[in-house]
């Protein structure tokens, strides 16, 4: 069976294929020459991870998903959440909005954060919704070079070093992105929707 992850990102990509589980194929957007630029205008995840599902469905054929996430933060008021892409405004970089959000922080002691995925699936034409969420605190500077993201500035409750501290297969054991994409397979698991 055949899904195909409506993204660009080839880090969600790779997180989210180890999390699949086996006799399930991911296709990536690249492998199946899919070049149009997604829709991403809605102002909570759930909007934006359908909207980026409903695209592609309705473009291509065979299942599809899409994730959509973001990094809450309590003293930001939950910012950046659904902007977290493009925090520091269009076509930035990850540094850019690493680098906004701790000179909002700065001199902010409460440090609470939550990372939060939403996956949308959709499967002959039936709409599916998948949420994971993991809680973790913001550090004072960027620390650790693996994953994407604001990676280098999260510490998951409970760990003390970032998801940009971790291996992989680390960050795939607890992420937010994990426990969605794990919820997704035991669903088509159990229903073996194929
Ligand atoms: P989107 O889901 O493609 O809209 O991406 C949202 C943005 O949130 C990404 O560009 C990253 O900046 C951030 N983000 C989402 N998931 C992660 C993650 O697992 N680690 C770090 N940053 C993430």
């Amino acid at each position: 069976m055949r899904f195909i992850f409506a993204s660009n990102n080839v880090h969600k990509l790779a997180e989210i294929r180890k999390c699949f589980p086996s006799g399930y194929e991911v296709q990536s957007l690249a492998n199946i020459g899919f070049s149009k630029q997604l829709p991403e205008t809605g102002k909570t995840l759930r909007q934006n991870a359908l909207m980026k599902a409903r695209y592609v469905y309705d473009r291509t054929t065979g299942g599809c998903f899409a994730d959509d996430s973001g990094l809450e933060i309590e003293a930001l008021n939950g910012r950046p959440g659904v902007y977290s892409a493009r925090y520091a405004g269009p076509e930035c970089t990850d540094q850019a909005n690493i680098k906004k959000v701790l000179e909002e922080m700065n001199g902010i002691t409460n440090r609470n954060a939550v990372f939060r995925t939403v996956i949308t699936i959709i499967v002959s034409d039936v709409v599916l919704f998948f949420e994971g969420k993991v809680k973790g605190f913001i550090t004072h500077s960027p620390l650790g070079y693996n994953g994407f993201g604001y990676d280098p500035i999260f510490i998951p409750e409970g760990y003390q070093k970032t998801f940009a501290q971790m291996t992989a297969s680390e960050k795939n054991e607890i992420s937010h992105r994990s426990i969605a994409c794990r919820e997704l397979s035991r669903f088509l698991l159990q229903y073996q929707i194929n």
